[in-house]
């Protein structure tokens, strides 16, 4: 095995030697598009073409799904025992582990996430999500309800047969692991469909799951440009779910697919707007720590990233101030290929011009930009922007009301207990929110009146596999993680016996 590059150059060097695979991967074998189509994925730390990518379509889908219906209905999969099955998923966890470092390059090179990220989270989560539900495999338990003494009414737990995940760019590893490891686990086949911006790691997740020992058919990767291949999954007569992560406006129409076909099951984890509320007697160095990690990790890229702050007026300074020190010192901007950087690259070049959108935007609705709002690093042809604080908003303005994602955070001084909890809520999100006070009476009268998925009291962003991940209003229904994940990809089968 080769030694970890401990440098920029040296992780240069290894991205310059990899060969990466850009294919299809169906029914266990690597494929091209049927139609041949491909399309280019350019790397957002230099915007160089770095690989040539399948892009599926309908017939792509079909034989996809097709392959997948076929070894669900064979029970390849679904009939193992269960040891056996949590013996497979544990070996590809495992893989994953031994992969760790071209894994992490390949995500590092296709999200312009640093590669210390990539590492240290990404793919390690990613492998120890899919040891999480594979150690479930021989502990899930079907129920007998209390029917009577004569009768014998069994519930019994089973999977759906062919699920779809659809997955956003973001966290590719890490999303695709939430979906895919409780879909397997239940028994199901899996068709992904990773993002056009970010389908490197999928790739090869599914030729590791095969090494695994995991049957052919039961994990296709099809990824596609646009919706090309998300639209036809989506409508696809013969798929029993999607399990869809990605923005609010692609997940109402999974919705509308699924109205339109088979009436298949939906499961939408869609965008945020995460507010902190920063009350007078808060500590105000780790709420500046818990804020300025929670919006310029990932660059901002991140769904639950807690992208306004509604802080009382009496600290709304010091608040500020802390919050770019923290920032300055510790979350600094470079190369994702270089170890020591703590922010990298925007997905593209599209969405930089998003992000820089609204810092003129806030210009227009009346906040000041305190710092960042400004392309750099331009000169190595990638798509970069500095931390960005928008100062003096209101609740009202677009800018604090619609999703950046990126590494912007919008500021709202309020008065009362009562306004903060209205901005709070505020939104036709509720992924995720904070509150910062040394008052626990205050703090959970905000855990129970905020409308979110994820509450954290003086924390942001701790999480675990054991808690669920999702939210409420249009930030999707069905929660990722956890053990109750499973039951989604599961359903109830009564059965019952009469004894004479
Ligand atoms: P997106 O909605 O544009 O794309 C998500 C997926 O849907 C991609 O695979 C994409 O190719 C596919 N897709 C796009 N258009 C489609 C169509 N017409 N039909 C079928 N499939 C289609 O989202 P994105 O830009 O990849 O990701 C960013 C969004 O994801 C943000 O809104 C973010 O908040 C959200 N997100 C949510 C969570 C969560 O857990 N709630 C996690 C990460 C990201």
């Amino acid at each position: 095995m080769l030694d970890r590059p401990t440098s920029k150059s040296g992780w240069e060097a290894r991205a310059h030697a990899l060969r990466i695979e850009g294919r299809a991967f169906i029914d266990g074998a690597y494929v091209a598009s049927l139609s041949g189509k491909t399309f280019e994925r350019r790397s957002p730390i230099d915007g160089r073409v770095i690989a040539s990518v399948a892009d599926c379509d309908q017939a792509d889908v079909d034989r996809a799904v097709t392959a997948a219906r076929r070894s669900f209905e064979a029970g390849v999969w679904r009939d193992q025992p269960p040891a056996a099955k949590k013996k497979v998923m544990l070996r590809f966890a495992e893989l994953i582990r031994e992969n760790l470092d071209l894994l992490a390059l390949l995500e590092t090179l296709d999200v312009g996430k640093v590669i210390g990220n990539s590492l240290a989270v990404d793919v390690p989560f990613c492998a120890d999500c899919v040891q999480y539900y594979a150690e479930l495999a021989d502990k899930m338990m079907d129920e007998v309800a209390p029917v009577g003494p004569k009768d014998l009414a069994i519930l019994r737990r089973e999977p759906l047969g062919v699920v779809a995940a659809i997955v956003p760019w973001n966290y590719p590893l890490i999303i695709s692991a939430w979906k895919l490891a409780p879909a397997l686990v239940a028994g199901n086949s899996v068709v992904l469909k990773p993002a056009e911006q970010s389908p490197l790691s999928a790739i090869m997740l599914a030729g590791l799951a095969k090494q695994a020992g995991l049957p052919d058919g039961v994990f296709n990767v099809v990824p596609g440009f646009g919706e090309s291949a998300g639209k036809p999954l989506g409508l696809h007569p013969d798929v029993d779910m999607v399990t869809f992560t990605g923005s609010t406006e692609v997940g109402k129409l999974m919705l509308r697919y699924a109205a339109d076909s088979n009436m298949k099951r939906v499961s939408l984890e869609c965008g945020g707007k995460s507010p902190h509320v920063v009350l007078a007697d808060a500590d105000l160095d780790a709420a500046a720590s818990g804020i300025a990690w929670g919006i310029f990790y990932n660059q901002g890229e991140t769904c639950h990233a807690g992208s306004r702050v509604l802080v009382h007026r009496s600290v709304h300074k010091a608040l500020v101030e802390k919050i770019q020190t923290v920032q300055r010192e510790q979350i600094g901007l470079g190369d994702p290929l270089d170890p020591a950087a703590q922010m990298g690259a925007l997905i593209e070049e599209k969405h930089m011009e998003r992000v820089l959108g609204y810092v003129d935007l806030a210009r227009s609705e009346g906040a000041t930009v305190t710092c960042g709002g400004t392309r750099v690093r331009r000169e190595t042809g990638g798509y970069y922007v500095d931390a960005t604080i928008l100062d003096d908003a209101r609740s009202d303005m677009r800018i604090a009301q619609e999703e950046i994602f990126g590494p912007v955070l919008v500021v709202i001084p309020f008065d009362t207990e009562a306004e903060a909890l209205h901005g709070a809520n505020d939104s036709i999100y509720g992924l995720a929110a904070a509150v910062w006070t040394q008052n626990m009476n205050a703090a959970h009268r905000f855990s129970s009146a905020i409308k979110a998925g994820t509450v954290w009291i003086n924390a942001f962003d701790k999480s675990s596999l054991a808690t669920p991940f999702g939210g409420f209003k249009q930030s999707g229904f069905g929660r990722d993680r956890s053990v109750h994940a499973v039951e989604k990809y599961m359903d109830f089968k009564t059965v019952w016996t009469a004894y004479s």
